[in-house]
């Protein structure tokens, strides 16, 4: 089914990422006719340097593009950022998704785009889903196999309905609820009670601290770290702030998750190509690609105030450029590592909250194989030889893509956060492959996973790069006020002159770091900030997320 018919699908009064804390309709404003707003025609032309060529800094390209600016993307390099599909040689369209790979349909902005420019999507063989066929769950040495939780041993239905229990005590229904109706006021209420109260204290705290775990022997515990809610291995996210663990749950994005067909990395590539809308002032067929000659500009070594108040921007190779605007989207602590700034382009507050970002380390590694060999059934068990795999061992979480029985299929032998990632860092992709095929052996000893492997393997560890330090923020107890002052930058009324014009967006910026759909909101936020910092406005049938943002803002904590 194509993303464009499953939206189709979707019942008014779904849950969507809607909020919790900045309950603004992105999907609305996308979709309106009177399209995001529209600038006065002398700032027309005018430049906006956008840093980063991953999906928040194309999203944000296109549609400051569209609005009649000139964005100038710079990109050290490759275009996609962390939605990286690669692609294994010979096999077209066999992708291993090293970055991003599986997408909920609660993130509305997110498939907006992916229709845009044409993508299809399928559903994502979580575990225990009907995607992946079999799952099996292998913790203290036993494993344990099903299609469905209720083929588990029934202590793992327990372990689920525990934490359902413990989230209804905190008023998860309720606030489900006031998502699916788009009831802002009790939205508003209800989340902003849970944020004092959740801000400083840790996912594994409420675990260990509600009614319904605390009753029950701490192997449950182990189980639930180990099976999480839907999509595995939340016992990496233990030490993280309560309040990143409920945005997920309440918003949906830990389930009804779907893969894009061909690889996610399409999408951003796919903007860098498609032709302004017919509102634009830009003529009918202007691309990115077409106003930057094909490529991106090199990446940013420098960003510096002009005496006129723009900015200088230096790429890596020394060349200085004069921008109106800019935009950076890369990981904040870039800011402070790989690009020299001026100190007084942001407060010290605001540098603090950069600085304090915590990023979660990930590593995944993929291997190619001839055929999709784990449906072959076992004749000792009649079950599939293999299935997607949650274990206690290294490999942690093992994904299986079948691409049709006549083509190459991907394993994906290990997906790993935190402590699990770091146990891989000073490993080639060779040796990660040989210590994934161990831990895999240990469980399936029968199966030779290695006689099926075709092509090259390939890893990565997004902490090692240089062009990303880590995989994503997971914010740790006491990081909601950074992250508030991150999020509210885009309006830049209050500020001084000489913090002015230099925006910031991507899924750092957002509440709901991790997710495509935060760097896709966070995005769009900078778009009207940029939009009427040159004077624009949007259309008063369809205001945008600043025109709101005083009715909607997250709550502030003060200091
Ligand atoms: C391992 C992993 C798994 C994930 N899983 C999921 C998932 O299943 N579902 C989901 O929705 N999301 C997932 N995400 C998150 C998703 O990939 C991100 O939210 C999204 O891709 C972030 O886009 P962005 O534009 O904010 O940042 P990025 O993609 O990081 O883009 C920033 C860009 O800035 C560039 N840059 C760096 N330095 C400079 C410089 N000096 N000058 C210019 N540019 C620079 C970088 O090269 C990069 O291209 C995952 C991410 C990772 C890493």
């Amino acid at each position: 089914m194509t993303t464009a018919t499953m939206l189709e699908h979707q019942q008014p009064g779904q849950i969507t990422v809607f909020g919790p804390d900045f309950p603004y309709p992105y999907d609305d404003w996308l979709h309106h006719p009177a399209g995001l707003g529209s600038l006065p025609q002398a700032a027309h032309g005018a430049t906006v340097a956008v840093v980063g060529a991953g999906l928040a800094g194309l999203v944000a390209a296109y549609e400051l593009m569209d609005l009649g600016l000139r964005p100038v993307v710079y990109e050290p390099t490759r275009v996609g950022g962390r939605l990286r599909s690669h692609q294994f040689e010979g096999a077209d369209g066999v992708v291993a998704e090293l970055g991003g790979m599986r997408f909920p349909v609660s993130g509305t902005s997110f498939f907006h785009y992916a229709d845009r420019v044409g993508l299809t999507s399928a559903p994502f063989p979580n575990p225990l889903t009907e995607a992946a066929g079999s799952t099996v769950i292998d913790i203290a040495g036993q494993a344990y196999h099903g299609r469905t939780l209720g083929e588990l041993p029934p202590e793992f239905t327990e372990v689920a309905l525990a934490w359902d229990e413990a989230l209804q005590q905190i008023g998860f229904g309720a606030l489900q609820d006031a998502i699916r109706a788009r009831d802002i006021g009790t939205l508003k209420r209800l989340w902003n009670e849970l944020v004092p109260q959740w801000d400083g204290r840790t996912f594994y705290d409420f675990v260990a601290t509600s009614q319904c775990f605390s009753e029950l022997p701490f192997r449950y515990r182990e189980m639930f770290g180990l099976v999480g809610f839907g999509t595995g291995g939340w016992d990496s996210d233990f030490p993280n702030s309560m309040l990143e663990i409920l945005r997920v749950v309440i918003t949906n994005c830990d389930t009804d998750q779907r893969l894009i067909v061909g690889g996610a990395e399409q999408l951003p590539r796919r903007l860098w190509t498609l032709p302004v809308s017919e509102r634009s002032p830009w003529p009918s067929g202007t691309t990115l690609a077409s106003l930057h000659e094909g490529v991106p500009r090199p990446g940013v070594a420098a960003i510096h105030r002009h005496d006129d108040g723009a900015f200088i921007v230096r790429d890596r190779w020394g060349t200085d450029r004069i921008h109106d605007a800019v935009l950076t989207t890369c990981q904040g602590w870039l800011l402070t590592t790989q690009i020299e700034c001026d100190e007084d382009l942001f407060s010290h507050d605001l540098w603090m909250a950069l600085d304090r970002t915590r990023y979660m380390q990930s590593s995944k590694t993929f291997v190619m194989v001839d055929r999709p060999f784990w449906k072959d059934t076992d004749p000792a068990t009649g079950r599939p030889v293999m299935g997607m795999t949650l274990t206690d061992r290294l490999t942690r979480g093992t994904y299986l893509f079948d691409n049709g029985p006549d083509r190459p299929a991907v394993i994906c032998l290990t997906y790993t956060w935190m402590s699990d990632a770091l146990k891989m860092l000073p490993y080639d992709v060779e040796q990660r492959v040989k210590l994934s095929l161990d831990a895999l052996a240990k469980i399936y000893p029968g199966v030779d996973i290695a006689g099926h492997i075709v092509g090259d393997p390939v890893t990565v560890s997004w902490e090692n790069d240089p062009n990303f330090l880590g995989a994503f923020k997971g914010a740790l107890p006491g990081h909601y006020r950074y992250n508030h002052r991150m999020y509210r930058h885009f309006m830049q009324d209050g500020l001084p002159p000489a913090e002015r014009g230099i925006f910031m967006a991507g899924d750092d910026v957002s509440f709901m770091p991790g997710w495509a759909e935060g760097a896709v909101q966070t995005a769009l936020n900078a778009v009207w900030g940029i939009m009427t910092h040159f004077g624009g406005a949007s259309h008063p049938d369809n205001p945008g997320p600043g025109d709101l943002f005083d009715k909607l803002a997250p709550l502030d904590l003060g200091d």
